[in-house]
């Protein structure tokens, strides 16, 4: 272990750091804080992205986990662990503008936010199959999936019996700014995972994980 006189180990963004420091920077928050893509594919098929809203952080915790569990594997998975590391650092949905990211994307939003741009640029240069966007949400019950253009019956069923129940509900044309919205225009299927708070964080974290794996076992087969 390092020595960590200033306490940064202490803090979510300085584990991410920690953990991440090797993975290529892709762009800078708002703050200048670094945000990192971790490819573990020449040609990946899934991108995840989390961590877009900073205080839910469930989905930044699962990359964390997935990229321990995949770094030798190299199935065709890519992830932005964590889009919003000022959000993180302060514990805000928001980043450090106080803009919301997740409604600042095309074709909403002027003077769009770095870490918004940081994504688009990603989904250019990767061109991924699909985007699995991970949040969580305080008045849920079961976990929700939120998918954004095709209907992903397959998939949702695999993830029922795999998960346990939840609620799929196509959002297509409700959150203009969102992340789902800009990706259903640009013809890139989304699905978005909703994880009810009420359950503890590891549990939270390990359903993120399997819906990672899940995914990608069904765009691989
Ligand atoms: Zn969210």
């Amino acid at each position: 272990m390092p020595i960590d006189v200033g306490g940064f180990l202490e803090t979510p963004y300085g584990v991410l750091e920690y953990y991440l420091g090797n993975y290529p920077i892709i762009g800078t928050s708002e703050e200048g804080r670094n945000i990192r893509l971790v490819n573990l594919a020449r040609r990946p098929k899934l991108l995840v992205v989390a961590g877009v809203h900073g205080d839910e952080i469930s989905g930044v915790l699962a990359c964390l986990m997935a990229i321990e569990k995949y770094k030798h594997q190299r199935p065709p998975l890519a992830l932005i662990p964590c889009a919003n590391p000022d959000g993180l650092a302060r514990f805000t949905r928001e980043n450090y503008n106080g803009i919301d990211i997740n409604r600042s994307f095309p074709p909403l939003g002027n003077g769009r936010p770095k870490e918004t741009w940081t994504i688009i640029r990603v989904l250019r240069n990767l061109g991924p199959e699909m985007v699995l966007d991970l949040h969580e949400l305080g008045l849920l019950y079961f976990p929700k999936i939120l998918y954004f253009g095709q209907d992903h019956k397959n998939l949702l069923e695999i993830l029922r019996s795999r998960l346990g129940p939840f609620t799929g509900v196509n959002d297509s044309p409700k959150t203009p700014g969102s992340l789902g919205c800009y990706l259903l225009n640009q013809g890139i299927p989304c699905v978005v995972l909703e994880l009810p708070l009420y359950v503890p964080l590891q549990r939270r974290a390990s359903k993120c994980l399997n819906c990672i794996q899940e995914t990608l076992n069904y765009l691989e087969n």
